[in-house]
């Protein structure tokens, strides 16, 4: 009898459970309590923003630079940029409510006028669109002649700018994914620019490519201030550029200053704009006291003119609409 007494048991708490279960499935589709849920969602959920494509300018110098600005992004929207103008697709960094990238043009660049789309692609569909013939402006880039000796020659071999380079595409490598930089950059160093951007080098008569940036004629020992705030990602001897300072401001966007005789900050260390990082030099390739000074998105050199004249952010104002 025993036996048949725990079967019953068992039977009569399986009933019970099954009945529970079905109660509260009942209680999860029951069709309030579906609404209620649906109504809470709609509450709580802001209405999704449009993206809006905004850019900097439509003309530019070769060597230059513009911003672009898209405007209500949500994190799963895709970006793509077709153009002849750049080879490589610009990078985009959170920005306010957006994403913004700054976009470089080799000196090389021909005048002309260059076809530049961007698309921003929400769930598989194009959610914005925009294409704009962008000018690139005629510019001359003057010719230089140098004569050194042997020696000062062998110093820019390639195998020396491949240990070089092991070092700066390292400090080049990590930006700070939001602008650290606060208005226009600023000339490190008082002083005549005694070779401009872009400037067709010839070294004892063989050409020699464009000059990366600006060398500014200065005493040894002057004081070398940072371009812009920022973070130092190198601060090393190396052997063209010879005591070298790369400083990262944000979103891609590098300074260097080159040939200096003292360091005077170390890797990690955060910088303000005006602040004393270095002093002039003469270290490397150098045929005497001067600071080279170039600024690079990403790995490409753009005369730091385009960044003096104006702050890179200034066509976004605070609310982050256009101005
Ligand atoms: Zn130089």
């Amino acid at each position: 009898m025993g036996k048949y007494m725990i079967k019953a048991l068992v039977f009569v708490i399986l009933f019970i459970s099954a009945c529970s279960i079905i109660g509260l499935q009942e209680d999860y589709v029951s069709p309030e309590s579906a609404a209620e849920v649906e109504e809470v969602e709609q509450v709580e959920l802001p209405p999704e923003p449009e993206p809006e494509i905004i850019f900097s300018g439509m003309e530019m110098q070769p060597g230059g630079c513009f911003g672009i600005y898209l405007k209500g992004m949500t994190d799963r929207d895709e970006i793509q940029v077709t153009t002849t103008l750049v080879q490589e697709q610009p990078s985009f960094f959170p920005h306010l409510e957006g994403k913004l990238a700054i976009v470089g043009i080799s000196c090389r660049t021909k005048d002309g006028e260059y076809k530049y789309k961007v698309q921003v692609q929400r769930d598989g569909e194009i959610a914005a669109e925009r294409e704009e013939i962008l000018k690139v402006m005629p510019r001359e880039f003057d010719k230089q002649y140098l004569t050194v000796s042997t020696t000062q020659k062998d110093q820019r071999s390639d195998e020396n700018f491949d240990e070089d380079s092991v070092h700066t595409n390292r400090a080049k490598a990590v930006t700070s994914e939001k602008p650290l930089w606060e208005g226009a950059f600023v000339k490190p160093v008082e002083g005549r620019i005694s070779t401009d951007f872009g400037m067709i080098r010839y070294i004892n008569k063989e050409e020699s490519g464009r000059h990366s940036g600006f060398d500014i004629a200065a005493a040894r020992g002057t004081p070398v201030k940072a371009a812009n705030n920022g973070v130092v990602r190198l601060s090393m001897m190396l052997r063209v550029t010879g005591n070298t300072i790369i400083i990262d401001h944000g979103c891609n966007i590098y300074s260097s200053y080159a040939h200096l005789d003292k360091l005077l900050v170390e890797e990690g260390a955060e910088v303000k704009k005006g602040d004393i990082i270095g002093e002039v030099g003469t270290t490397g390739f150098s045929t005497g006291p001067h600071l080279h000074w170039t600024i690079t998105i990403g790995k490409l050199f753009i005369n730091p003119e385009s960044l003096m004249e104006k702050d890179p952010l200034g066509f976004i104002n605070t609310e982050g609409q256009t101005d």
